[in-house]
């Protein structure tokens, strides 16, 4: 009798706090200034130098905390968590260990298949560590000729939310991560760029029979800066654990580095355990008691929050769309949109293939000028309405100019094209007339081709299936 196996998958969330300065220093925090041009005394650990907690910082991570429903300490403290590497100049990192900000929460989860609750186990604050830059071709530590260390990055706050193991499909942990970084963005506690590094994160896979609790021997794919990668990391980790046990043997505890392209999880170390950091409480820093004024203040700054939103977004369309509306940051240009008169379901198509496809921040939009666009979509050419679509985010853009261009939908106009195309493609005609039915949009195609995407697609399609009908 085969066993079935459960995943059981735990995430570890680094968020890059986007606050004016940096954690412990007055340094500004951003990505992409000269290497090492922002730093100082602290972030450089000179002897003798003093950090100072950024407020800001610890406001934002308290924020987040409330919108993941976690408890906020009325004491928390900050702990040196000792590690020699070039990036650390301190040889510790300012962290937070027994005693952090937020803990004990949750993110639901809405999927397909119902809601799912995932548990917090913390969220605490950090400082990041500096950037090692390996000199090679493939910017990988393998094969590098020299390593160069940027400070800039060095003492950035961080947040880290840890999440319980409760996560049992490499789809419900995509799902969680896009929704964290929804609401992270939406608090506008960071960009969360994952190309950029302003997100990132670690996973934690092991499996065990189903119907057990047991907590087997993990192992973690470190730093993924891809939702898709993450998935495909969890499955590849999932499977090879499942044959490992299938074939008696048992699963190391190790970090493993995940190389998308090699199909396959290439060990880097074998895992730390808490006590090789020597914890101990930050002797420069005193602990910090959140006042209860503050924290019901920052309550009061959090709006409605993405799951809740697509629980009512999910009311009126599939729940595939109202998640896709929502994690994408587009559904409140959606609601607009479908507040001035639009079909909610065309909206929602629009927004998320032609506009998400344009790459435009969907906060850039004007609303009243993106509705008129979408509401005479199908009587200007497709030519036409792409142009204006891919201008929709410039600052002062005027939908009237496009909406004036109407697409030719006279028949005398098109049907003597058509006529050609039908003439031109003899092979395809015989096929369709022989019931292969799809080659319709073959012919339509050819038809805007023709008429350099001028014509309305509607009518071309109806004259179209009449003449080839005869
Ligand atoms: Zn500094």
């Amino acid at each position: 009798m085969s066993t079935t196996w459960e995943p059981v998958i735990g995430l570890e969330i680094h968020v890059q706090l986007k606050t004016a300065t940096k954690m412990f220093c007055r340094c500004r925090n951003g990505y992409g200034g000269e290497p090492n041009t922002q730093t100082c005394p602290v972030c450089l650990a000179f002897p003798g130098a003093l950090p100072v907690p950024n407020r800001r910082a610890i406001e934002e991570t308290i924020k987040l905390g409330l919108a993941l429903e976690c408890t906020i300490a009325d004491r928390a403290i900050f702990h040196r968590k000792n590690y020699f590497y070039p990036d650390l100049p301190k040889a510790y990192q300012i962290s937070q260990y027994d005693e952090p900000l937020c803990a004990n929460g949750r993110l639901v989860v809405p999927t397909a298949d119902g809601e799912v609750e995932i548990g917090i186990v913390r969220a605490h604050l950090e400082e990041d560590a500096a950037k090692n830059v390996h000199v090679a071709t493939s910017g990988r530590i393998q094969g590098a000729t020299a390593t160069l260390v940027d400070f800039n990055r060095g003492g950035s706050p961080l947040v880290e939310i840890v999440t319980a193991p409760n996560i049992h499909s490499a789809d419900v942990a995509k799902r969680f991560l896009q929704l964290l970084r929804q609401t992270v963005v939406e608090l506008g506690l960071s960009d969360a760029e994952l190309d950029k590094g302003s997100m990132r994160f670690d996973v934690n896979v092991s499996v065990r029979p189903a119907g057990s609790d047991e907590l087997r021997t993990r192992t973690e794919l470190k730093n993924m800066n891809s939702f898709n990668f993450a998935a495909k990391g969890i499955e590849r980790e999932i499977a090879r654990q499942i044959k490992i046990y299938e074939n008696g043997g048992t699963v190391d505890q190790e970090t493993l580095h995940f190389d998308p392209t090699a199909e396959e999880s290439a060990p880097m170390r074998s895992k730390e355990e808490a006590q090789d950091y020597r914890y101990f409480p930050e002797p420069d820093l005193v602990p910090l008691h959140p006042a209860p004024e503050m924290i019901e203040g920052l309550r009061g700054q959090i709006g409605e929050l993405p799951t809740a939103r697509i629980r009512r977004i999910a009311n009126t369309l599939s729940f595939y769309d109202a998640d896709v509306l929502v994690t994408g940051g587009l559904d409140r240009l959606w609601a607009a949109v479908v507040d001035g008169g639009a079909d909610p379901k065309e909206a929602a198509n629009v927004l998320a293939n032609a506009f998400v496809a344009t790459g435009i921040n969907p906060s850039a939009v004007n609303p009243e000028e993106f509705t008129k666009l979408v509401a005479s979509r199908s009587e200007i050419p497709r030519a036409v309405f792409d142009d204006a679509l891919s201008h929709v985010g410039d600052p002062g853009f005027s939908a009237e100019p496009y909406v004036a261009q109407k697409a030719v939908s006279d028949a005398s106009a098109l049907e003597p094209v058509i006529a050609a195309v039908i003439e031109a493609n003899p092979g395809q005609v015989e096929q369709y007339r022989g019931g292969k039915q799809g080659l319709l949009g073959f012919f339509v195609g050819q038809v805007m081709k023709e008429t350099g995407g001028s014509a309305d697609p509607r009518v071309v399609s109806e004259l179209v299936r009449e003449q080839l009908g005869a």
